[in-house]
């Protein structure tokens, strides 16, 4: 039988942090805190993405906002209950401020909050038209010169952008784009999306043949369409393309294919952009509000210099651009790298029939799929956990309200599990000469992601190619020089190839800014991605939160939106939100916006 104590304890808190609250009394809802404390808002409180850590940052936060936020019905989220285990009693709870609706989570320790998560769910008077409010699409009854649904988008489609200028830009139409935009349009928000590429899904199908996603179909979804149920675990990149094709049109997007952003602007008097795009080879010129960059966090190639790349007579490309292995079958090829790309297009090359080889300069974090399913995924995004009845929003949240300062903790003891089952696996491949980590912390795949967005390799096959010395391996050593047929290493070592393949990575978002904006603007914002773990890679100091993704910047009218699906899903909720708050001319005071301690 459910045991329904946990209930009264949590509503008891959310009573006394109500009373407290709507009293405006601060003193007293900071002592419903423990001391080592995390309050995780994502756009209630703060207007921004921000985890006040400690009671001190909860007061100062309170002191600043609670006025204006006016929180209350402070409550148990209806139908769910508490439930306790191992000291902690945790609950979905659910709140209003004056212009919001939030749901959230609760841990309590001892009685008191160790961790609050603040979500907004909607704002009032503009909610999405959903179930009983959902749209008629039939117009009943007669009307003369009526226009039919496929007229009335047509129409708009010829006049966004041109006779009427959108609310919103999205450079670039990637999977962030598209998940953004979808949102946008169910809360009114004009948007255009301007995509480089032909159409949506591109940025998938021109990736190198073999890739299939390596995170699994539980995690994947996008906002308002899961995924059928017989989707496969692991989309192949067409698939996972041309699913994006079909739900940019059947969610009614602005999505301006082969259009290019060129540059844009901001004039701080009107507070709107200029954003110069070229569509079809023609100029257009469009004045959104607000501008912003989904352009990808593995959509700029970090290309290295070697002396002798202008002599090489083969072929040479970074992985972002290299073809697939068809016609490099009985070929010399040296891939530069090791993490995901490397990997993938080794195998994929070993497959083919080429002579593959693999530098890597430094250590690589590799996990095997199988074990990241069972032991880093499957209780939040997997069959078990759909079965069980967790659903997507449930594990979004539940993920969210971890508080980036503990997460590693939380992280640390499944990659120790990780390392024992698959001990014999890692053995073999540091035999084989391969340099692995676990992350400056042992907290494995995730942080590395979160901290530094490269760093690892999830194993789906190549691995064993590298045991087994089918892939050869050179560790260890760095690209000393290019000659007209080989690849020089640091240790001396000459690779004969007919091919190389830069797999070295991507460049940060800021980069985008610099480019498609101005290097000013990229310096006042600041770098983009990591926490500031003072990690390889994530210099401190501590941030709390992604730097600069999906909430305000140091430059008005500008955002960042991306990462990966799951990401993309989760955060353009609350960045949909903040756009569509300002819009409406909501009041929107940013609490806690990011100071810049590093330029890109
Ligand atoms: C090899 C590889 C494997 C990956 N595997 C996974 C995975 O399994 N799961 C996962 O979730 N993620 C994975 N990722 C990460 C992946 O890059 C992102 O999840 C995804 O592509 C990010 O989507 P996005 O919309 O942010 O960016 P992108 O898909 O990169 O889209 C950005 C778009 O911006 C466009 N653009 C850029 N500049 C301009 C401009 N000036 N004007 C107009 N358009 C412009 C580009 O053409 C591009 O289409 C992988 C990445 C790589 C490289």
């Amino acid at each position: 039988m459910l045991d329904k104590a946990p209930n009264g304890k949590v509503s008891g808190l959310l009573n006394a942090l109500d009373k407290a609250l709507s009293a405006g009394e601060v003193e007293h809802a900071v002592d419903l805190f423990q001391t080592d404390c995390y309050w995780r808002d994502l756009v209630t409180f703060t207007w921004n993405i921000k985890t006040m850590e400690g009671k001190e940052q909860v007061r100062d936060m309170l002191k600043a906002r609670l006025a204006d936020t006016k929180p209350s019905n402070w409550k148990i989220a209806d139908g769910e209950d508490a439930s306790e285990a191992d000291g902690i009693i945790e609950s979905w709870i659910q709140f209003e401020t004056e212009v919001a609706r939030g749901f959230g989570h609760i841990r309590l320790k001892d009685g008191r909050i160790w961790t609050l998560l603040t979500t907004m769910s909607e704002l009032k008077g503009h909610e999405e038209p959903v179930g009983f409010d959902r749209p008629m699409g039939a117009k009943h009854g007669a009307e003369r010169n009526r226009k039919t649904w496929k007229e009335d988008r047509e129409a708009e489609a010829a006049e966004l952008g041109y006779s009427r200028q959108p609310y919103c830009v999205i450079v670039g139409g990637g999977q962030g784009g598209i998940a953004l935009a979808a949102r946008l349009r169910q809360l009114n928000v004009p948007t255009i999306i301007v995509e480089k590429n032909e159409r949506p899904g591109d940025s998938w199908r021109k990736r190198y043949k073999s890739l299939c996603l390596h995170d699994p179909v539980w995690y994947d979804h996008l906002p308002y369409l899961p995924f059928p149920r017989n989707w496969p675990v692991f989309s192949p990149k067409d698939k996972i393309g041309d699913w994006l094709e079909m739900y940019a049109k059947v969610m009614e997007l602005n999505y301006w294919g082969s259009t290019e952003c060129k540059k844009a602007s901001y004039d701080d008097k009107s507070r709107e952009w200029t954003v110069i795009v070229e569509r079809h080879g023609k100029e257009v010129v469009l004045k959104p509000k607000q501008l912003v960059l989904a352009t990808g966090m593995s959509a700029k190639p970090n290309m290295p210099k070697f002396e002798g790349m202008d002599i090489f007579k083969g072929d040479q490309h970074h992985s972002s651009h290299h073809p697939g292995p068809d016609k490099y079958k009985n070929k010399k090829v040296v891939v530069i790298g090791s993490n995901n790309s490397a990997h993938d297009i080794c195998a994929a090359l070993w497959e083919a029939g080429a002579d593959v080889t693999m530098v890597q300069r430094s250590t690589t974090h590799v996990v095997k799929s199988d074990s990241l399913m069972e032991l880093g995924l499957a209780a939040l995004y997997s069959e078990q956990a759909v079965q069980s009845g967790m659903t997507t929003a449930k594990a979004d949240l539940i993920f969210a309200s971890l508080p980036y300062k503990i997460l590693h903790e939380f992280q640390i003891p499944v990659y120790n599990a990780i390392r024992e089952r698959d001990a014999d696996y890692y053995k073999r491949l540091e035999k084989a000469g391969f340099l692995l980590d676990y992350g400056d912390d042992d907290s494995g795949l995730f942080m590395k992601y979160l901290r530094r967005g490269s760093g690892y390799y999830i194993d789906v096959g190549a691995s064993e190619l590298i045991a087994n010395g089918s892939i050869k391996l050179k560790s260890g050593v760095d690209v000393k020089k290019l000659t007209e047929h080989f690849v020089i290493l640091s240790d001396g070592t000459e690779l004969p190839a007919d091919l190389v393949v830069y797999a070295t990575g991507y460049g940060s978002m800021n980069g985008w800014a610099a480019d498609l904006i101005s290097r000013e603007v990229a310096d006042n914002v600041g770098k983009v991605w990591g926490l500031g773990s003072n990690t390889t890679k994530d210099p401190g100091p501590w941030e709390g939160e992604q730097r600069n993704m999906w909430k305000p910047t140091q430059q008005d009218g500008l955002w960042f939106h991306g990462g990966n699906l799951h990401q993309s899903r989760h955060y353009s909720q609350f960045l949909s939100l903040q756009l569509k708050a300002r819009m409406e001319g909501i009041p929107t005071p940013v609490y806690g916006l990011q100071k810049v301690h590093h330029l890109s």
